[in-house]
């Protein structure tokens, strides 16, 4: 079968053929028909610090997909050739306390499908029984492609109750977009986005995010009296990783405010103690989904009527993953689906 694989420590991914694998006992086999590409997926392709440190060529790289069963172990239990799948990205351990208390987001051992196991950028991946997600009709497999990093947005939306609240996120990424949406359809009085670049800023309005405003040209005070946010917001999503934004959510933010915090950085970023400790500030670090919670709820927000449709700005044929890379890198991509 042919698969994107980074096969040497350097700048790239190629196309390799590699044999199909094998389910052992507990695992389930998937042709993958739509897999997205992730910014994890760049940190990859690009061999940058962070890659350089945690991956190990050769792997095949992919964790955002949708496919059909196509084999399963000899223990397999609930699951057929067939079905249409997703599945959760993180392997996880199943013995350490986090795990045996149901918490299997906070794995201390978990290992990365397309990160550190292979991917989804695949013909064929094999995944663990416990890892597989069921998508229910009604679900596209557009949407279904995009579960995991919609479940990065709705994991950080529902950390905090929203409905009625003035929440303010900061970085119009894909997850960030998709976040703002979420809050909108939680029943959010104001969502109020903030970004920087020309082609988020066109992409989220486009997407339908009512509020986004652009720091370099806006005064957010300003635009915050005008929406009469008169104490500051009662929630913040940081999707950025950016010093500015991170400055900018705690100023913004009213006292006793929530902030789920999911962007992250190559430099190290310096948090306004004083301000967090006087406003006495919740802060949440934000990592994956919690497994399964996280899922289920993206399903029933998308059956419901969340449309996150606008974040898509690319489908391509499985071998034009060069072109995709290159888009990302000239920042004029929002979600690129490679279709199998
Ligand atoms: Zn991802
Ligand atoms: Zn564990």
């Amino acid at each position: 079968m042919r698969a994107i694989v980074k096969s040497k420590p350097e700048k790239g991914l190629w196309m390799e053929a590699v044999n199909v694998p094998q389910p052992g006992p507990d695992e389930v086999l998937i042709k993958v028909t739509k897999a997205s590409i992730c910014g994890t997926d760049k940190h990859i392709y690009d061999w940058d610090g962070w890659a350089s440190k945690n991956i190990e060529p050769p792997l095949i790289l992919g964790h955002e997909f949708v496919g059909i069963v196509s084999e399963i172990g000899s223990a397999v239990e609930g699951v057929s050739p067939g079905d249409r799948v997703s599945a959760e990205g993180h392997v996880v351990c199943s013995n350490c306390s986090n795990c045996r208390s149901s918490r299997y987001h906070l794995c201390p051992h978990t290992k990365g499908i397309g990160v550190n196991v292979p991917g989804a950028f695949s013909e064929f991946l094999c995944v663990p029984l416990c890892n597989v997600v069921s998508i229910p009709d009604g679900i596209s497999d557009e949407m279904a492609s995009l579960l995991d990093p919609l479940g990065n947005a709705v994991h950080a939306a529902l950390s905090f109750e929203v409905s009625g609240q003035d929440v303010i996120v900061t970085g119009a990424g894909p997850i960030g977009i998709m976040a703002a949406l979420v809050c909108q359809q939680l029943g959010a009085r104001h969502v109020v986005l903030t970004e920087v670049n020309a082609y988020r800023i066109d992409l989220a309005r486009k997407a339908g995010v009512r509020h986004v405003v652009d720091v370099r040209q806006s005064d957010l005070q300003t635009v915050m009296q005008n929406l009469s946010i008169k104490e500051g917001f009662g929630v913040g999503l940081e999707m950025s990783g950016n010093q500015d934004a991170v400055n900018t959510i705690i100023n913004a933010g009213k006292n006793g405010c929530c902030l789920a915090l999911l962007g992250i950085s190559n430099n190290k970023l310096v948090l306004p103690w004083n301000d967090i400790v006087f406003k006495m500030i919740h802060l949440k670090g934000i990592y994956g989904r919690e497994i399964f919670g996280t899922w289920k709820a993206s399903m029933e927000l998308l059956q419901n009527g969340l449309d996150i449709e606008g974040v898509i700005t690319h489908r391509l044929p499985f071998e034009d993953f060069e072109y995709g890379f290159s888009l990302i890198e000239s920042g004029t991509a929002g979600k690129i689906i490679l279709e199998m």
